[in-house]
């Protein structure tokens, strides 16, 4: 007799863009003519670039020809990708062996799958709000106790409150923690930690053992140089984190596919030696996942090339115009925007103590400009909302031009 995985019964249900979807067919329906503009999801929008597609087609060519045609490839991930990255890493004046890198097909599965590798009882610390991925893996593998929709959290579940009054950057976890997530450049709320930030966790981690899983999906819109966009720019880190980053975001792949995590050799924890968790994700990897893509390998490693970091940094430039676009818009009217400035999301405070749902129907209903309501992304996100900057410039600037001039405060 089967029986289901009970913990997906404890899910919350996944509730945030399903209703999005219902509330705003239901606007379309009684309001057919009104033409809504989306900056709710976090989807890219612009083409790839050139030296990109190059790279792509150069990958179906190689499969054409009985000569360079490859099957399988290396399982951590085409070497020459793993040695372009640990080059790239380098420029950073960050030391990571190209077999420190897997390749894999995005940073979602990976920060998903990352937490099978450490023992059930370890308990995990969250960021509140935070990408949904992390707290819903947990629950699947089962290391929440019963989901509590009063207070929108988990039992036996860290979470490490974001508001304005740390200026969205965690304080360090209020109980012990063995697992910390953190995200930074951060979705949702666009906040990026500084080094002196991030070198608080990491002394924490590495106090306690504890490791940390870095998400640095939207490292490449850190403008400020002072800012870090890895980890591993803090000393000692290699011994506690491991980082998980995706061309998604940096080079619009998100349809594409490719990602790639950082698991050091020198990472340890309680009950391992040197080199124990590197191999056991090697194991995971190689048990459950069967490599990338080879094209969209090569079109990864034509986005390091040199011409390519150049586009992509066009691209990311792009989305961070509207970024400013949209929180110097909402700032001339009045409203509190937070984030926008080295990420591609922008964090408002509804106005006049809304919830963030009485604000999505209101800025559908006057403006047609559809976001994603704060409590969405956790409890602390009650409040506040999300817009999103990955849309095309002239939707961006109609959005904006619409919210000053119809939105009623
Ligand atoms: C978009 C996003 C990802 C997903 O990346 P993929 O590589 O497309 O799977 C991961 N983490 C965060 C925080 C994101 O916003």
């Amino acid at each position: 007799m089967a029986r289901v995985n009970e913990h997906y019964r404890k899910l919350a249900a996944g509730y945030l863009f399903p209703e999005i979807g219902r509330r705003t067919r239901e606007f379309q329906q009684q309001h057919p003519d009104a033409q809504l503009l989306r900056l709710g999801i976090g989807n890219t929008t612009e083409p790839l670039t050139p030296s990109v597609i190059a790279g792509l087609h150069n990958g179906v060519d190689q499969l054409a020809d009985r000569e360079t045609y490859r099957g399988y490839g290396d399982e951590q991930g085409d070497l020459d990708l793993r040695e372009a990255l640990a080059r790239f890493y380098k420029g950073r004046s960050m030391e990571i062996a190209s077999d420190e890198f897997f390749i894999s097909d995005g940073a979602k599965p990976d920060s998903g799958n990352i937490q099978s590798i450490f023992s059930l009882d370890s308990r995990p610390a969250f960021q509140d709000p935070a990408y949904p991925v992390y707290v819903d893996t947990n629950v699947i593998a089962g290391r929440s106790g019963p989901y509590n929709p009063d207070t929108g959290t988990y039992e036996r579940f860290i979470y490490m409150p974001c508001t304005k009054e740390n200026r969205f950057i965690p304080e360090l976890p209020s109980e012990p923690a063995d697992l910390i997530y953190l995200c930074s450049p951060n979705n949702p709320t666009g906040a990026v930690a500084t080094h002196d930030e991030l070198k608080r966790f990491v002394d924490y981690a590495r106090d306690r053992k504890a490791v940390i899983i870095f998400d640095a999906s939207y490292s490449e819109y850190i403008d400020d140089p002072d800012l870090p966009r890895s980890i591993y720019e803090v000393d000692g880190a290699k011994q506690c984190a491991i980082e998980i980053n995706s061309f998604s975001k940096f080079a619009g792949f998100t349809g594409v596919r490719l990602g790639w995590s950082v698991v050091p050799k020198e990472l340890t924890v309680a009950d391992s030696d040197f080199g124990t968790v590197h191999s056991l994700w090697f194991r995971r990897q190689t048990t459950f996942f069967n490599g990338a893509s080879n094209i969209v390998q090569r079109g990864g490693l034509a986005v390091l090339s040199d011409a390519g970091l150049q586009e992509c940094g066009e691209l990311t430039s792009y989305y961070m115009g509207n970024a400013r676009i949209i929180k110097e818009g909402l700032q001339e009217i009045g409203l509190q925007a937070y984030g926008g400035d080295n990420a591609p999301y922008i964090w408002m405070e509804t106005p006049g103590g809304m919830t963030s749902w009485e604000f999505f129907d209101k800025l559908l209903s006057e403006a047609w400009v559809i976001g994603t309501p704060g409590s969405g992304f956790g409890p602390s996100g009650e409040g506040y909302f999300r817009l999103s900057a990955f849309g095309h410039r002239e939707d961006i600037s109609r959005a904006v031009d619409r919210i000053q001039k119809r939105l009623t405060l």
